[in-house]
C-alpha cells in the first residue's frame, strides 16, 4: 500500500482523550499527528456549561474545547482536519486511510472517535430534524426562546440541557420513562428546584407530529399504564444515551455487546500498538476527566510501545549486518 507519511503515533479522534493524548505524546517526543473530522472538542464542544473538570468550577464546553486544543497545538502537534475512514492495523506497521485518498503510517494509535447522540428511532424524528428535533440545546436553544420545549430522557445530559433550555425557554417539560432520574443528584436537585421544568414521569414519546410550519406536538405513551396523550411544544431536544463511534475498530479487538472496546489497563486492545480511549473505551463512567485520564494512560503507553519496538528494530538491523 503506497504510504504518505509515516509517524510514530496517529490519533484519531480530537475530544478531551485525542487532544490529551496528543498533549503527552509531543511531550514523549513522539512524532504524532491527530486526526478529526469535525470540531475540536467532541461531544463538549456540544454542552453548554461543564462543572465538573478539575479546575474548572464554571467553564463552558466551546472554552474548554479552545483551551484543550490550543495545549496541544503549543506542543507543536500536526493536525488535519479530514475523516479517517479504515484502520488496517499491520504486523510491522499500522496504516490509516483518510477521506482524502491519503494513507498515513505509524507504529501505534490511539482511537479516540466517541460517540454520537443515540436517537429514540420514532415516526417523525427524521422527519422533523433540524425543524423542531435536536440533539443539541446549545447549538439550536436560540430558535426555542419564549416557546415550549420537552426534553427526553433522565441521565446526566437531558438534566444538565434542560436546565440549559430553562433559561431560553417558556417552559421545558423532562420526559423520563421512569419514575426516578438517572442523573447525578446535584442535577437532579437543580432540575427538581427549577420554575421552568416540570418533569413528566412515566412517559415515552412514541411519536412525532407536525406540518409544514415543523413539529406540533409529540404523542406521549405512560409507562405504567400504557395510555397515551398529546403534549403541545414547539421542539424535542432528545438526550438519551451516546452509541459508540466504532465503525473504525478492526476485526479482531474485543467489543461489549453495546459496542463499547474491551481494553487492558493500558488502554491498549488485543492488537499491539492500537489503543482506545474515552467514550468508546468500556468503562464504568464517562466523564470528560476520566477520557483525558485515558488519553494520558494511552499515550504513556504508546511511547513505551514505540520505543521499545524502534529498540527491537535496530537490534534486528544490528544482527543482519
Ligand atoms: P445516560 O446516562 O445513558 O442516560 C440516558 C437517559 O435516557 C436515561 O435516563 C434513560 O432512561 C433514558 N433513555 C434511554 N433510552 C431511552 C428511550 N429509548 N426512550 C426514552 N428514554 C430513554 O446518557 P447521558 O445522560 O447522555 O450520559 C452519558 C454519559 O455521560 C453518562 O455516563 C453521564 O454520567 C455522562 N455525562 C456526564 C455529565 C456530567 O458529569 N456533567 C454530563 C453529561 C453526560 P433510564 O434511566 O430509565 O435508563
Amino acid at each position: 500500500m503506497p504510504t504518505d507519511a509515516t509517524y510514530d503515533l496517529i490519533i484519531v479522534g480530537g475530544g478531551p482523550g485525542g487532544l490529551t493524548a496528543g498533549i503527552y505524546a509531543m511531550r514523549a517526543a513522539l512524532k504524532t499527528v491527530l486526526i478529526e473530522k469535525s470540531a475540536y472538542g467532541g461531544q463538549i464542544s456540544l454542552s453548554g456549561e461543564v462543572e465538573n473538570y478539575p479546575g474548572f468550577e464554571h467553564i463552558s464546553g466551546y472554552e474548554l474545547c479552545e483551551k484543550l486544543q490550543k495545549h496541544a497545538e503549543s506542543y507543536g502537534i500536526e493536525m488535519i482536519q479530514t475523516e479517517a475512514v479504515a484502520i488496517d492495523p499491520g504486523m510491522d506497521i499500522h496504516s490509516v486511510r483518510l477521506e482524502d485518498g491519503r494513507t498515513l503510517q505509524s507504529h501505534a494509535i490511539i482511537l479516540a472517535s466517541g460517540g454520537n447522540p443515540r436517537k429514540l428511532g420514532i415516526p417523525g424524528e427524521n422527519e422533523y430534524y433540524g425543524r423542531g428535533v435536536s440533539y443539541c440545546a446549545v447549538c439550536d436553544g436560540f430558535f426555542f426562546r419564549n416557546k415550549t420545549v420537552a426534553v427526553i430522557g433522565g441521565g446526566d445530559s437531558a438534566c444538565e440541557e434542560g436546565l440549559y433550555l430553562s433559561k431560553l425557554a417558556k417552559k421545558v417539560y423532562l420526559v423520563h420513562r421512569r419514575d426516578a432520574l438517572r442523573a447525578s443528584r446535584i442535577l437532579q436537585q437543580r432540575v427538581q428546584n427549577d420554575c421552568h421544568i416540570e418533569i413528566l414521569w412515566n412517559k415515552i414519546p412514541v411519536e412525532v407530529e407536525g406540518g409544514d410550519a415543523g413539529l406540533r406536538a409529540i404523542r406521549l405513551k405512560d409507562t405504567q399504564t400504557g395510555e397515551t396523550s398529546e403534549l403541545a411544544v414547539d421542539g424535542m431536544f432528545v438526550f438519551v444515551g451516546f452509541s459508540p463511534n466504532n465503525a473504525l475498530v478492526p476485526a479482531g479487538v474485543r467489543m461489549t455487546p453495546e459496542g463499547h472496546v474491551i481494553t487492558d489497563e493500558k488502554c491498549e486492545t488485543a492488537i499491539p500498538g492500537l489503543f482506545v480511549v474515552g467514550d468508546l473505551r468500556q468503562k464504568y463512567a464517562r466523564q470528560i476527566v476520566i477520557a483525558a485520564g485515558e488519553g494520558c494512560t494511552a499515550a504513556l503507553a504508546a511511547a513505551h510501545f514505540v520505543e521499545n519496538k524502534k529498540a527491537r528494530l535496530a537490534d534486528s538491523c544490528e544482527l543482519s549486518e
